[in-house]
């Protein structure tokens, strides 16, 4: 660290020894210690033998004999799955807390490698059921004993035209680790290697440039700060532009593998399909946003204009519009605004909520040096919800607390109402109680202000919020989507054409009022989420799903409200597009996002009339 060159001694990022431990998350409640971590560790994992669960094996022999053999495997499977899911989590938090720390970072290699284990001891099952003849097939998914298993069996099932024979899996299997490298090397740059230069302000003074930093520095007043993070930071990037290329290559190049070996048409179909997901779904919100782009055009000549620059570039993007108005807080307070806000979900949703956010200590609050950037929540069917939180007290960091404890709540729902089998929602419903938290809170605090500063202030939030969340991951999505198709046509992916066309979005998407700097050109270098297998457009049609949810359980009553809280508890126990249905809302029809854009063109509209 260059301590030497900070002239502000506040900007210090504190080691994690220095933070009150009443602002850690409680990970003791998971393990009291790494003893008793490494306990369970060879209870579950038997590290040293080979196989390491040899009762697994033995069901390869009887594991057809009936049906009740079947779910005996299955459950011993569950309960294997279920500790080692256990063991990974603490290890994984540890390791967010500072990424360089020893103990966690060898705990964490060691349950990831365990885990691959595990899927290789387990790689026979699936092929194997799906070897059975079509009625025996159908007779397993009737019978009265695996009644509980019936969708579980069902989603194999339905993989049959994409399950390589059992040796080839096994093949499959083992490559796991070592197909994870391109991404485990880009979280090992970009979360503990790669280091920014610091910022001078616009008052002479050097500013520390860290990740949880960045955003703070953009949403400054000062832009000659808001521009030097801005530069500093993609210069970085740019400077490993030929690794950075190579990694993210090398991660669309695994997906491809996937295509070809298991038989599907395309990267975008292989990976929605196992959730039932059409791919119409993912190209229908490209096209839906995009015939809306006027709405971001006309905020952006809008937000030019009230901020009276010549050019609006890209540093200029996350200032509030409205200055004179502070609504960021403490974390105290924070929490108290979110538990109001989430009222129209009933006392107990209230209830479990606080207890987690203020006494059960789910939130990890603030930066420690060399701990994790960005925020999520996290945990497993045998702890706590956990969030990791960077909080510095913006209004931003309220938005974000409340977005985590939105899927934190949806977890903990899911997990005390399903066996662990249907427990974990799928990714495409995951943004949902997130953004619905964030929805709510934001109407909350628009009931509750006196002035039309507050007003405009929190609109604009809402306008930069669905900018960043429906506008730039679908742009995202689209250059995802790219990416794949240059793979699957056997084109190089080099750093100048990723450039180029990462440019080419940015103009298409800004307009003409928004001057395009070079630097952002790289930007792709650096999200993490392009590792994650087309997951961004999920935060676009999740938002777009969220706003529909919130107008029906404001404006339904307890049916409206029921039928929210019911899938919040469904878990996985139905495809995810059946589940917003029941919810009141069809993902299917390209209707929510059409109105999520509209509300957008609407809320432009309200804001030039409040700042006029
Ligand atoms: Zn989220």
């Amino acid at each position: 660290m260059t301590t030497a060159q900070i002239s502000e001694p506040a900007d210090r990022t504190l080691e994690r020894n220095e933070v009150n431990k009443a602002f850690h998350w409680n990970v003791e409640n998971l393990y009291p210690s790494w003893e008793s971590w490494n306990e369970d560790f060879n209870k579950w994992g038997r590290e040293s033998s080979q196989p390491h669960w040899p009762e697994l094996a033995t069901f390869q022999e009887t594991w057809k004999q009936s049906p009740e053999n079947l779910k005996a495997l299955i459950e011993l499977c569950c309960t294997i799955d279920r500790n080692l899911s256990k063991l990974y989590t603490y290890a994984h938090l540890r390791h967010d807390e500072d990424v360089a720390e020893e103990t966690a970072k060898k705990a964490y290699s060691r349950i990831v490698t365990l885990h691959y284990a595990f899927r290789q001891e387990t790689a026979w099952i699936e092929p194997e059921l799906l070897q059975l003849s079509e009625d025996k097939l159908s007779a397993l998914l009737q019978s009265p004993v695996l009644k509980d298993y019936a969708l579980y069996l069902e989603k194999i099932v339905r993989l049959k035209a994409h399950t390589l024979p059992a040796a080839e899996e096994k093949l499959l299997a083992m490559a796991g680790k070592s197909l994870e490298t391109a991404s485990q090397a880009f979280g090992a740059l970009n979360n503990a290697d790669l280091k920014f230069p610091p910022v001078t302000d616009g008052k002479g003074n050097v500013r520390e440039l860290t990740h949880g930093k960045y955003l703070l520095y953009l949403r400054d007043k000062d832009r000659m700060l808001r521009e030097g993070a801005f530069k500093n930071l993609h210069n970085t990037f740019l400077s490993y532009e030929n690794t950075l290329c190579e990694l993210l290559s090398g991660q669309v190049q695994r997906h491809l593998l996937e295509v070809q070996a298991r038989n599907y048409n395309s990267c975008v179909e292989a990976a929605l399909f196992p959730n039932q997901i059409d791919t119409k779904v993912y190209m229908s919100l490209i096209q839906a946003v995009r015939a809306h782009l006027p709405a971001l055009h006309r905020y952006m000549h809008l937000r030019k204009e009230a901020m009276g620059l010549d050019k609006l570039h890209l540093y200029d993007l996350h200032v509030p519009l409205v200055r004179q108005v502070e609504m960021g807080m403490p974390y105290e307070e924070a929490t108290k605004v979110i538990i109001a806000s989430v009222s129209v979900l009933g006392e107990d949703y209230q209830r479990a909520l606080n207890q987690g956010l203020t006494k059960d200590r789910w939130v990890d609050r603030y930066e420690n040096a060399r701990k994790r950037s960005g925020a999520y929540s996290s945990g497993c069917y045998d702890s706590m919800p956990y969030i990791l939180m960077n909080y510095h007290g913006t209004f931003n960091d309220v938005m974000t607390l409340t977005h985590e404890a939105g899927h934190s709540m949806h977890s903990f729902l899911s997990r005390s109402h399903q066996p662990y089998h249907y427990s974990q929602y799928s990714i495409f419903v995951a943004e949902v109680a997130s953004t619905f938290h964030e929805e709510l809170l934001l109407r909350y605090l628009l009931s509750q202000v006196k002035t039309k500063e507050q007003k405009a202030f929190l609109i604009n939030q809402k306008l930069d919020d669905m900018r960043a969340t429906l506008l730039r991951q679908t742009m995202f999505a689209e250059f995802e989507l790219k990416m794949h198709e240059w793979a699957e046509q056997g084109i190089p992916m080099t750093p100048a054409l990723l450039k180029k066309e990462y440019r080419k979005l940015n103009e298409e998407y800004f307009g003409p009022d928004v001057h395009v700097d070079q630097e952002a050109d790289i930007e792709w270098a650096r999200i993490p989420h392009f590792y994650y297998n087309f997951y961004v457009y999920q935060y676009a049609t999740g938002i777009s799903a969220a706003h529909a949810l919130v107008d029906k359980v404001l404006s339904g009553g307890d049916k409206a409200r029921d039928a929210y809280l019911a899938f919040l508890a469904s878990g996985s126990s139905k495809y995810p597009i059946d589940t917003l249905k029941l919810a009141g809302v069809d993902m299917q029809t390209s209707e929510p996002v059409e109105a999520a854009m509209r509300h957008f063109n609407e809320l432009v509209t309200q804001l030039d009339e409040l700042l006029h």
